[in-house]
C-alpha cells in the first residue's frame, strides 16, 4: 500500500462513454502517485476531434455513475458547464489558481501524449502540473520515438523521470506509468451498441444500462 500525499490528479476525456480502460488507468494513477483525489473531467466541446456522439449531460451522467463507490475518483463538471471550446491549458490554469501549491498531476493516455504538440500552448502545461502517461495497447514508446515530432521529443524526453514509489508529484516532470494495458476504446463500445452486440464487461454495468436506456449509441 502506497502512502497518500495531498496531491490531486486530473484526467480529461470525452468519455463517450467512459469505460474500464479509463477507470483502471485513473485508479492506478491515483494509487501509484499516492494521490488523495483523481478528478475525471469530461470535456464539453473537445478541440481535437469531431463532436462527441452523446450530449455533455449524458457523458457527465455516465461518468458519475462509473465512479460511484470509489472514494478517490470524483467527477469535475467544469468543462461541461463552459459553453465555449475547451482547452486543457485553460482548465489547468483554473485548477492551479484554485489549488495554490497543491501538487497537481495530469494523466493522459499514450495516444494523446503522442499528439501533445498539436495542443494549444502545450509547453505551458509543464509550468502547471506533472504529466503522467498511461500506456495504451498499440502505442509503443520506442516505435513512436523513431517518427515523433522532433520539437515534441526535444521538449518531453529530458522531462521523463524514472518512477519512484512513492512517486514525487513535481510540475514539469513526466512519468510513464506502467498501467495495466486494456485494449478498450469508446469507439468500439459505441460500435457494439449500435450493432446490438454485447458491450458487457467493457464498461461498468450502470454505464451501459444508462446508455441503453437513453438509446445513446443506437443508429
Ligand atoms: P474514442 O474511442 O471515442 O476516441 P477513447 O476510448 O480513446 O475514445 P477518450 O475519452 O477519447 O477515450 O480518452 C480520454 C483519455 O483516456 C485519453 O487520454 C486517452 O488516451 C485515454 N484512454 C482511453 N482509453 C484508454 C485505455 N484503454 N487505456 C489507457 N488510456 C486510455
Amino acid at each position: 500500500m502506497v502512502a497518500r500525499q495531498a496531491g490531486i490528479g486530473i484526467f480529461g476525456g470525452t468519455f463517450d462513454p467512459i469505460h474500464y480502460g479509463h477507470l483502471r488507468a485513473a485508479e492506478e494513477f491515483g494509487e501509484t502517485l499516492g494521490l488523495s483525489e483523481v478528478r475525471l473531467i469530461p470535456t464539453g466541446a473537445p478541440p481535437h476531434r469531431g463532436g462527441p456522439v452523446a450530449s455533455p449531460a449524458h457523458r457527465l451522467a455516465m461518468a458519475q455513475l462509473a465512479v460511484e463507490g470509489n472514494p478517490r475518483l470524483k467527477v469535475d463538471d467544469r468543462e461541461i458547464r463552459r459553453d465555449t471550446l475547451c482547452y486543457t491549458i485553460d482548465t489547468l490554469h483554473e485548477l492551479r489558481a484554485e489549488l495554490g501549491e497543491t501538487p497537481l498531476a495530469w494523466l493522459i493516455g499514450a495516444d494523446s501524449f503522442y499528439r501533445l504538440s498539436s495542443w494549444r500552448r502545450w509547453r505551458e502545461l509543464f509550468d502547471l502540473a506533472m504529466l503522467a502517461v498511461a500506456c495504451r495497447p498499440g502505442f509503443d514508446l520506442d516505435a513512436w520515438r523513431d517518427h515523433a515530432d522532433p520539437e515534441l521529443l526535444a521538449e518531453v524526453l529530458p522531462r521523463i523521470q524514472p518512477l519512484t514509489i512513492p512517486a514525487t508529484v513535481e510540475r514539469g516532470t513526466i512519468a510513464l506509468l506502467p498501467t495495466t494495458p486494456l485494449a478498450l476504446s469508446a469507439t468500439a463500445i459505441r460500435q457494439r451498441l449500435a450493432d446490438h452486440r454485447s458491450a458487457r464487461y467493457l464498461a461498468p454495468a450502470a454505464v451501459l444500462d444508462y446508455a441503453e436506456r437513453h438509446l445513446l449509441y443506437r443508429p
